[in-house]
């Protein structure tokens, strides 16, 4: 048995002979053209060709993985007509009398070698994708075939690295898993096994040979282990876990487009935290009901500077128009404590959790504020918003926050832009203060939605940051129970609704207490949205109630 480890970027369990990608090769002829004009006109010929290939895979790539992995090969078409890569082209065809297909081989490279000298590992992955271009344009200019298995069963396909084209042509039905010498896990071909629900593990390195060809190999897409000829008790582990995850997702899968609905009847909201707009295919992917909470300050995190009102505009705009009408809750900017930004130049704090953060920000710097209300607003107009302010702790906080909301809208009134009419404005509940005082709050805000992460870490005083503090820092502690069970209590009692976005909301072993109480919506990570489903589904509230709250109330071993 010969055991290697990578780096597991797509979960799933897969075994079949191990295969090597063939690539087709095709020897780079070089020589003079004795007619330039020619030569170009050919080379333009292809990169029309490719251009169309393109087009035809973006289509595939929309269909089997979503608008995302489609992106991709719409951005190759466009960099297959780069200015800077077809003047290179041009100048080794017209000035050098270099055939085609040598011409463009150098200029991939070229370009290719600058992307690798980048620092940023964006741009450094870009590399493959330049050389996937050429590659595609040489191709044509070759007349070779492109890709394709000759196996006449499916196999564990290993390479050096799978250009993302490479991945979204091949039969998947001749594909159980992936292995790559290299790559990284943000790759796009990593991001497109995943979304195919292919396993694959990357950065094995020179650990697979090619004499291991043709051998069983089992791969755990969960771990990044690979086993070549597998001893019989590694075999059948394996083999279980297998059957295990694909009962489960099978089992799951079918849970898809079901309400839901607890045995007795109680529904409750299954919606997705997010935390940029491209993680809106996944939320689609997995049936979340809408986004209980996109985390805004992630639009700031990923700029050097501070974001403009168009630049958020468009990203809050995506977000509602991909979620086609489904509600969208965007919380404003939540940075401070363990979000730190250095082009806020905020001053070091002894106690920055206690400090000038989120909401706090927003009301002293009112600009910053503004330029995102304006862009949430205008953006309103493209499908279902609610605008929710973090980090409340007193009621006037979000008597001002709102004013600012209603000096943004009739600003934009006055400008003739237009916005939606309907836009809920919520809190929400992380401070003990927000917590106790959720019966005031209730009457100003139109739901509450409770940051359990946050509200756990200020009930117990323990820092949420710090590992060390293990089992003092219990989400399942009485004391946050009982605040959770007032704030649903109240929020109901003014009429407005109560969820959970909080890392708790997932929490399986609490689904029962959450429904008991009436929770209204638990907003989770998109990959939890159908075991939770499940549990809903799998639950009976009234035969729970009375007792569970009970229960938990007057748990001594925890209290
Ligand atoms: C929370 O505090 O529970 C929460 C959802 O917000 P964050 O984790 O982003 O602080
Ligand atoms: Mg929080």
């Amino acid at each position: 048995m010969i055991s290697i480890q990578g780096k597991g970027v797509s979960t799933g369990v897969a075994a079949g002979p191990l295969y090597f990608y063939q690539r087709a090769k095709s020897t780079i002829r070089r020589y003079e053209v004795a007619d330039r004009e020619a030569e170009w006109e050919r080379f333009k010929a292809a990169q029309a060709k490719a251009i169309d290939q393109l087009g035809v895979l973006a289509e595939k790539a929309r269909a089997e993985a979503g608008d995302e992995a489609a992106l991709l090969f719409e951005t190759h078409q466009m960099m297959a007509e780069d200015m800077d890569y077809e003047e290179a082209i041009e100048g080794f065809i017209k000035e050098s009398g270099l055939n085609a297909e040598a011409a463009v081989t150098d200029a991939g490279a070229i370009q290719a070698d600058a992307f690798a000298a980048m620092d940023d590992d964006y741009f450094k992955a870009r590399a493959a994708d330049v050389k996937d271009i050429s590659g595609r344009i040489v191709g044509i200019l070759c007349g070779v075939v492109q890709g394709g298995i000759d196996s006449d069963v499916p196999v564990v396909l290993a390479a050096d690295d799978l250009a993302p084209s490479e991945t979204v042509q091949l039969d998947k039905s001749k594909i159980l898993g992936f292995i790559t010498s290299g790559g990284s896990g943000s790759s796009h071909t990593a991001i497109l096994a995943r979304t195919m629900g292919i396993p694959a593990i990357i950065g094995v390195g020179d650990q697979l040979k090619s004499e291991y060809e043709g051998r069983e190999v089992i791969v755990d897409g969960g771990t990044g282990s690979v086993v070549i000829d597998a001893d019989e008790e590694t075999r059948e582990r394996l083999m279980k876990k297998r059957a295990e995850l694909i009962k489960r997702q099978e089992l799951l899968n079918q849970l898809k487009g079901q309400p839901n609905v607890s045995k007795d009847g109680h529904e409750v909201r299954i919606y997705c935290n997010i935390g940029n707009p491209e993680d809106v295919h996944a939320v689609l992917e997995n049936d979340g009901g809408g986004i209980g909470l996109f985390r805004s300050e992630f639009l700031y995190l990923n700029c050097d500077d501070y974001p403009t009102e168009d630049y958020q505009f468009e990203a809050y705009k995506k977000v509602l128009s991909d979620m086609g009408g489904k509600e969208v809750v965007i919380r404003t900017l939540d940075i401070g404590a363990d979000k730190m930004i250095e082009y806020f130049q905020l001053p070091k704090e002894e106690n920055p959790a206690l400090g000038n953060r989120a909401l706090r920000i927003c009301l002293n710097r009112p600009e910053i504020f503004r330029t995102q209300l304006r862009a949430l607003y205008r953006a309103s107009a493209y499908g279902k918003l609610s605008i929710m302010f973090p980090m409340v702790a007193s009621v006037w906080e979000v008597k001002e926050a709102k004013k600012m909301c209603e000096s943004v809208k009739a600003e934009l009134t006055a400008e003739g832009i237009p916005f939606s009419d309907d836009v809920d404005v919520g809190i929400m509940i992380e401070t003990p203060a927000a917590a106790v005082i959720s019966d005031r709050l209730a009457k100003v805000v139109d739901f509450f939605s409770i940051g359990t992460n946050d509200l756990t870490q200020y009930t117990l005083a323990c820092d949420r940051q710090n590992n060390d503090l293990g089992r003092f820092f219990n989400a399942h502690h009485p004391a946050v129970l009982r605040l959770i069970k007032l704030v649903a209590e109240n929020a109901h009692k003014e009429g407005i609704w109560c969820g959970i976005c909080g890392e708790l909301g997932a929490d399986l072993e609490l689904t029962e207490t959450f429904l008991s109480i009436g929770i209204d919506e638990l907003s989770v990570s998109p990959r939890s949205v159908l075991p939770l489903r499940q549990k809903v589904r799998e639950t009976e509230v009234a035969a729970v109630k009375e007792k569970l709250i009970d229960d938990l109330m007057s748990d001594m071993n925890t209290l």
